[in-house]
């Protein structure tokens, strides 16, 4: 066979889709092999689970149609990466292989070292493109904000107008398994995706800040966008920009629109530069799947008690708040950030668990599971980076303040559904049939968490480490979203490690 002309292959990865696609831009001016391969070594780690699976199959299917109407089908392959590489690069006279750079898990992490160790050897280039709004190689996060507005307001990439087909290839599509998981909010598909924004802009939103900590509102009143952003069927770009036009318009038509909307717009844009400013830890710190950002914490809770795990990923700790959450989360695969939080915050310093025992548990359940996000929130809840406050949530005051007449508690704990205290079962005469007793007492659980971890904190040697941390990965913003940018010149703002205990 003669080629003409490059032949590329697009290796999507979580990135499944068509617009505002740098590599299949690129890759559009020569021949294109689209490709994804579901890599089953993947799906037998613990943070990843059966749902999620099927969401990307969903996900895989929406991305072929699109890609079929440009004229260049997916191409699935099942297997580890390096042999389909292997077989596709043996066969094929493939001249660059273009992606977007993953932060991911260690696993993948791996593979991405093995993937390239191949193409190296085979002298094939490998050009990776940026991921949202994340930097490879930051030796710090000076500048960092800016650089991220600045990617965000920039020109997004072009959708092809067609796609030449490199070879034609088989492929596994059509054999993998399919189940009808998606629904309103686990959302699976590119339309799906842009209704979800549109209707959280147009109306979900408009108070968005005043209703996202409570589960019973967080549900309509947060984005829901999580799930579409962590499979890639929208960029943080086009979602950057879409908030931008909203948030103009609302300036320029004040009247028109509630009064809560401006409120509500800033703080859904701080999220977003949140996304990426989380996954930036991980990028620049793949071990922190693995070790505490701070060295001082490596071991401090020691092995985890195995009953008390056991009790709080089954919702039988005994404390409605965290039951019905983790009850819930199991059910719907997302939860809102404040009770995601207190699940951590809960199992972290009331049930002393090492965070690593938790963690791959949470991410198996998510649905939006992007592990970039993931660990570094789930360490900061955990008080193990050293250089954030320490806020340890009270799940009775959560119940109080975030579900006050009990309706949640009520639906996700069938078995206080009767009950009249349901933030404080134990105190009723007798103890609600088939629920336990709370697991710990909080407020001595609360105390000897907090004495273990002041203990640490207050040595010179852990304040000097934990500035070197923020250094890393603290951020420098004080920029709100929809500022003006700072004077130029100005010099960046730099915190300094937080030593507060927050009790909430
Ligand atoms: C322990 C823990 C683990 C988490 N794990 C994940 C995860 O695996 N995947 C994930 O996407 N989010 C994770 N989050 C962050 C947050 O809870 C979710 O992004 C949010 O609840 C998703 O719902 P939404 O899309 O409606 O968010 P919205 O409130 O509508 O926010 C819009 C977007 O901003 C980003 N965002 C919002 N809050 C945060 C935050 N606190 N940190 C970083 N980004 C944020 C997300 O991309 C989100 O989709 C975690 C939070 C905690 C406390």
């Amino acid at each position: 066979m003669i080629y003409d002309s490059p032949l590329r292959i697009v290796w999507f990865k979580r990135d499944l889709r068509i617009t505002d696609h740098a590599p299949l831009l690129h890759a559009s001016r020569g021949k294109v092999i689209p490709l994804y391969i579901l890599e089953p070594g993947y799906w037998t780690l613990k943070d990843t689970s059966t749902r999620q699976q099927d969401m990307l199959i969903a996900a895989l299917h929406d991305l072929d149609s699109a890609l079929s109407k440009l004229g260049a089908p997916l191409i699935v392959r099942q297997g580890d990466a390096v042999s389909v590489f292997k077989t596709l690069l043996a066969a094929h006279p493939v001249t660059e292989v273009i992606s977007h750079e993953e932060t991911g898990n260690a696993w993948t992490y791996r593979r991405d070292l093995q993937v390239a160790k191949l193409f190296r050897s085979q002298n094939i280039p490998w050009r990776e493109f940026p991921n949202h709004g994340v930097a490879r190689g930051l030796k710090d996060r000076d500048g960092w904000s800016k650089r991220w507005h600045q990617t965000m307001a920039s020109t997004q990439a072009q959708t092809p107008e067609r796609l030449e087909p490199g070879v034609d290839l088989t492929s596994d599509i059509d054999q993998l398994r399919q189940s009808d998981v998606s629904n309103e909010w686990l959302i699976t598909s590119r339309a799906d995706a842009e209704q979800g924004l549109e209707s959280f802009l147009q109306a979900r939103g408009a108070s968005y800040h005043l209703s996202m900590s409570s589960p019973l509102t967080a549900e309509n009143a947060c984005s829901r966008l999580s799930v579409p952003l962590s499979l890639g069927l929208i960029s943080m770009r086009e979602i950057y920009q879409a908030t931008q036009a909203q948030t103009k318009r609302v300036r320029a038509n004040k009247k028109n629109f509630p009064v809560t909307w401006p409120k509500a717009l800033q703080a859904f844009g701080s999220r977003l530069r949140w996304h990426c400013h989380f996954m930036q830890k991980l990028e620049d710190e793949p071990a922190l799947e693995l070790k505490t950002m701070h060295p001082a914490y490596e071991a401090v809770r020691g092995e985890p008690d195995q009953n008390r795990l056991q009790a709080w990923q089954e919702g039988m700790t005994g404390y409605p708040m965290v039951d019905a959450c983790m009850r819930y989360l199991k059910t719907t695969g997302w939860l809102n950030f404040r009770m995601r939080a207190m699940l951590v915050s809960f199992a972290s310093y009331h049930l002393w668990l090492d965070w690593r025992s938790t963690a791959p548990w949470l991410g198996h359940l998510f649905a939006d599971y992007e592990p970039g996000i993931h660990y570094s929130q789930v360490q900061m809840q955990s008080g193990t980076t050293g250089m954030n406050a320490v806020r340890i949530y009270n799940p009775v005051k959560q119940g109080f303040d975030h579900d006050p007449t009990g309706e949640f508690i009520r639906q996700w704990v069938p078995e206080l559904s009767h009950a009249d205290n349901v933030h404080e079962p134990w105190t009723l005469g007798s103890q609600p049939k088939g629920y336990p007793k709370p697991i710990v007492d909080e407020p001595t659980a609360r105390k000897a968490a907090s004495s273990a971890i002041y203990a640490l904190r207050r040595s010179a040697e852990h304040r000097k480490v934990a500035g070197d941390i923020v250094l890393k990965h603290g951020s420098r913003s004080k920029r709100r979203f929809g500022s003006r940018p700072t004077k130029k010149g100005a010099p960046a703002q730099k915190s300094t490690p937080q030593t507060e205990l927050v009790l909430d």
